[in-house]
């Protein structure tokens, strides 16, 4: 039997790929902003809806990039319900990350908790559109402007996700997108920032070129995060295809889902109202009472029938060896609840349907083996 992987990276025809970069054995321009990256940005920013726009070589980059050119100080409220880079490009920053827990039903950032968490340190709100949920945008808003916050939006996982008719990347002060091998849209590597203020863009551009302002003046100390050529023209590529992609994503999802409606104790994401969704994952939180098997053994069990799935998010990121205790995980209960439940089940574009049927067998059959030992 075949092994089935978690994800699998979507990629364009070879010959597709060899025409498009092509051209750069004739001009050697392969990084520094050359022409497949100015047309990449300009059919991203028409593709996200977005007003400012910038590339970076990875979506890490984009975050962390993103947090030092706001100039922040101080305290940062998010979630450790998320990926390391989220939490990491706050520290990385020398700021405080200081956890919120999360919705039970959406998996983001559950705005209620938010004001209680706010101390006169506090400087920004860093929340995450946790597998293309759309985090409570309105209420972010509305808590951010009374206290005077940045938002920052990780949108890793929501490329091409949209809320009331608008792009998601145009919300908040700078939402990041990842365009990781895995996401799904990608550049092999790469992410941008999405903004709403071009001296922010002049300063974000700064950080990812060495802090260069002209062929003879450094005016400020940056890194390199630059994508490069073959990376842009991989995402020229995949661009034509996202919405053929993400059509086939939606019916994996949808086989999924009607596969598993008749067993009990298993949670899905939520259909929200005013979203566009992109099918980026599908996760299913096992509730052991109902199901009648843990998430560590149906992991097992996918494991020896050839199915990778992938215990995403766990562990939380507030439960890192590297803050070795100076988080207390009992202050984000549902976080840690949903993190121990979690499995990730294969997806992406071309999973066939007869695999998604052979996922959702070993499922069911641990679940009439589970009823039958009640
Ligand atoms: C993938 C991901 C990132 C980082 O993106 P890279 O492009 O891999 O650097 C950040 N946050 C979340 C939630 C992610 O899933």
């Amino acid at each position: 039997m075949s092994h089935i992987l978690v994800t699998r990276s979507s990629m364009p025809d070879f010959d597709e790929y060899i025409e498009e970069i092509k051209e750069m054995w004739e001009t050697h321009w392969l990084t520094n902003m050359g022409p497949k990256h100015k047309e990449l940005e300009k059919q991203l920013k028409d593709y996200l809806d977005l007003e400012y726009m910038d590339m970076f070589t990875n979506g890490h980059m984009a975050l962390e990039l993103s947090l030092q050119a706001l100039n922040l100080k101080g305290e940062v409220i998010t979630t450790p319900f998320t990926f390391a880079s989220t939490t990491h490009a706050i520290v990385r920053n020398g700021l405080e990350p200081v956890f919120c827990d999360v919705d039970p039903i959406t998996f983001t950032i559950d705005t209620n908790k938010i004001e209680s968490l706010i101390t006169d340190k506090t400087c920004a709100i860093m929340p995450v559109h946790v597998y293309g949920n759309v985090c409570n945008i309105e209420e972010i808003e509305r808590i951010a402007k009374k206290y005077d916050l940045k938002v920052i939006y990780d949108a890793a996982h929501t490329f091409g996700v949209k809320y009331k008719g608008k792009g998601i990347g145009s919300y908040g002060d700078v939402s990041c997108f990842s365009f990781h091998a895995t996401k799904v849209f990608n550049t092999i590597e790469g992410g941008c920032a999405c903004f709403h203020d071009a001296d922010f863009g002049k300063k974000l551009y700064k950080l990812k070129n060495f802090g260069i302002k002209g062929p003879e003046v450094v005016d400020g100390i940056g890194a390199n995060a630059k994508m490069n050529e073959f990376c842009a023209a991989m995402g020229l590529c995949n661009l034509r295809h996202v919405n053929e992609e993400i059509a086939k994503r939606k019916k994996v999802v949808e086989r999924y889902m009607y596969r598993l409606k008749n067993v009990n104790g298993l949670q899905f994401n939520p259909i929200q109202k005013d979203v566009t969704p992109n099918y980026a994952y599908f996760p299913v939180f096992f509730n052991e009472k109902l199901f009648g098997t843990t998430r560590n053994e149906v992991f097992e069990e996918l494991a020896k029938n050839g199915i990778g799935a992938r215990k995403y998010f766990y562990p939380l990121t507030n439960t890192f060896d590297c803050f070795h205790g100076k988080y207390d995980v009992n202050e984000t209960p549902v976080a840690l609840h949903l993190s121990k439940r979690v499995l990730t089940l294969p997806l992406y574009a071309d999973l066939s349907m007869e695999n998604v049927d052979r996922i959702c067998e070993v499922i069911i059959e641990l679940y009439k083996k589970g009823k039958t030992n009640d």
